[in-house]
């Protein structure tokens, strides 16, 4: 998977749950937001494979309901 810089739309180096812009040379973590209530969710790694959690929801959120964005870390 990769990701955009924001800012300049050009590919960023994966520095582990971080992602790094050569040209801003700064850092980026994606956010998640609950399509459900708007509120951030919190990632969980597990198995490999990541998911969302939501403290209001109180549950897992499948991708279809997590909007991502980028924000500077
Ligand atoms: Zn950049
Ligand atoms: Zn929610």
């Amino acid at each position: 998977m990769e990701r955009l810089c924001p800012v300049h739309a050009t590919p960023m180096e994966s520095r582990g749950k971080l992602w790094h812009c050569e040209t801003c040379a700064a850092n980026y973590r994606v956010r998640g937001e609950c399509a459900d209530c708007g509120s951030e969710l919190e990632k969980i790694a597990a198995c490999g494979a990541s998911n969302w959690w939501c403290n209001r929801c109180n549950e897992l959120k499948s991708k279809s309901k997590v909007k991502t964005e980028l924000v500077a870390a």
